[in-house]
Formats: structure tokens, sequence, C-alpha cells
């Protein structure tokens, strides 16, 4: 069979597979091989799924070599289409935060909420629908569980921060942790002879940045080698990436600090707030080395500065 535009294999049984969501290399979700079974880390959504199908098909293998689907968590880029992936493959367990399980059996209100963020529109266009997954099929997850695919060894850990229904897994195999949404967003545009840049995540509604912090460094303890990112791809020199990554981190929460001190309506405050992000990530990626344009810039980056105002926004509100 013909290697598939939208799939590449990393090596050590990882694939990563371009669900085609928003644009090429903006959403990943990943096929786990060992021994002729199969995991899928993350699922896009539902539009893209059939993309996971198609790899597992590339490689030869039916859909009943699949052991587990795994969401990181339940936004719908990330566990969109696992409701339809559980429909295909049916040797499959789903394996999902303890906090997100009931949304994957019923998603209505998965659903709704992000209709509230993206209205319907979008809705329809990007996302398609969900599938809910019959619960005697779900695993819930917790800190430090540990699951086989084919004698493979993938372990849990529960990293809240970004949202509360977020686990990480890790590879034994490849030294790599399944990060979703937890250690932010690397795209490869912004790649330099220094190396990938990475940045925080905040979208709504659960952006915790002191638990964001320790969930990071927990995951920095285990020396990873890689780190395979839904936003997008692996990246490697982690060390230097959660350097990065927690000053960034440090200078958004002191923008969202200082910005919420000063008066405002909450339309004053969101376009501050997009401002003062598109500032820091500019100065950042110059540092970095980066050539783009600020307008450059500011369009590979439009999508999560929208979405990182909205959920820092929150944030300041719940404090
Ligand atoms: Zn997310």
């Amino acid at each position: 069979m013909a290697p598939l535009p939208f799939v590449v294999d990393l090596g050590g049984g990882v694939f990563a597979v371009d669900t085609g969501f928003h644009r090429d290399r903006f959403d990943a979700a990943y096929l786990l091989v060992q021994d002729g079974r199969a995991a899928f880390v993350d699922t896009g959504t539902q539009i893209g799924a059939p993309r996971l199908m198609a790899a597992l098909a590339a490689l030869g293998l039916a859909p009943a070599a699949v052991d587990y689907v795994i969401p990181t968590h339940v936004h719908l880029d990330h566990a969109g289409g696992a409701g339809w992936l559980m429909q295909q493959c049916p040797q499959a367990t789903l394996l999902v935060h303890a906090r997100g399980a009931r949304h994957l059996i019923d998603p209505k209100a998965l659903w709704m909420g992000a209709t509230a963020v993206y209205g319907a529109e979008e809705m329809t266009r990007s996302y398609g629908g969900i599938v809910p997954v019959p619960a005697e099929r779900v695993c819930a997850t917790e800190e430090g569980m540990e699951v086989s695919l084919a004698g493979r060894r993938l372990r849990f850990a529960d990293t809240p921060g970004h949202a509360r229904h977020h686990h990480c897994v890790w590879d034994e195999v490849t030294r790599g942790w399944f990060t979703g949404d937890t250690f932010g967003l690397s795209y490869r545009e912004f790649d330099t002879g220094r190396g990938p840049w990475i940045v925080p995540t905040t979208t709504p509604v659960q952006f915790e940045p002191d638990e964001l912090r320790l969930s990071v460094e927990r995951l920095m303890a285990a020396q990873p080698d890689c780190l395979y990112l839904t936003h997008f791809g692996r990246v490697t020199g982690v060390s230097r990436l959660g350097a990065q990554f927690l000053a960034l981190l440090d200078e958004m929460v002191a923008l969202g600090r200082t910005i919420h001190r000063q008066a405002g309506t909450a339309t004053a405050r969101h376009e501050a707030l997009k401002a003062g992000l598109l500032g820091i990530f500019a100065d950042s990626l110059a540092a970095h080395g980066c050539t783009l344009g600020r307008a450059e810039v500011a369009e590979l980056l439009a999508i999560d500065i929208e979405l990182d105002a909205q959920g820092m926004a929150i944030w300041l509100d719940r404090r």
C-alpha cells in the first residue's frame, strides 16, 4: 500500500497521524503498535478520526487489533473521534481520566459546552458530531496506573493545569510522554536552528497555572527523551523546552494579573489579553531566532491566542 501523506513513522512503533483539524500540522493523534496490537492516543475530531483507521489499515492491521483508545483529555480536538473509533474497533477499551469518563459516555454537555465557546456553525464545520461510548467499554484511569499493549507498558500520570480531566501517558519503550495539551503547543513553522519553540495553552475552562507548573515539572522529572504533542508532533530537547514553557507561563500569568487590575469592560480585557499574548509570543519567537514577521506569527497563533484569552479571563474571574 502507498504511504499515506498524513502519517509519519516516528520509529519505535509510534506513528503520528495529522488529523487535518483546522490546517496541516495543527492537530496530531498517535497510533502505537506493538507485536500486532495497537492503541490510539488522542483521536482528533470525529471528522478526522477516519484517518486513524486508514493509518491502521495501511500497516495491515485489522480494527480488532486495537486494544485501547486513549484520549488525553476530553476537549474535542483530542476526544471528539473517540466514540466513532470505539464503534469501529470491537476489542478496544476506552482509557480516559476519571473526571472525563462521564462526558464521553454521555457527551451532550461536552458538545453544548464546546458550542458555547465556538458557535454552532463552527461545530458542524470543524467537529462534525460526537458518538457516545458505552459505559461498559470505558475504564477510568488514575495516577500511576499501568496498562500493557502486548507487553509494552503504558503508565498514566494525572496532570491537571490545562484541564482537570487530563492525564498524560508514559511510553517506556521510547521514553516519551504523550502530553496532550499539558506541555503546550509547538508548531513546526516556528522551528529554528535552536530547535522547536513551545508555549503553554490556556484554553477554556479549567486553566490553573499553579497546577500546570507542577504537572510540567513532574513530566520533566521522568527525564523523557521526547514529548509527543497533539499540537504538533514529536519534539526533543525536553529540558530546554520545559524551561521555555515555564518562563512563558510566568509571563502569561503576570500579563493576566496586570490586565485584570486595570478597570475596563470584558471586551476591553479580552482585546488587551490578546494583544499582550501576541506581544509575549512574538518577542519570545524573535529571541528564539524565528524570522517570521509579526503578521505571520499572529496568523499562525490566531486560534490559540483567541482561546487562550478566553481561558485566561475565566481563570482571572474565578480567582
Ligand atoms: Zn485541550
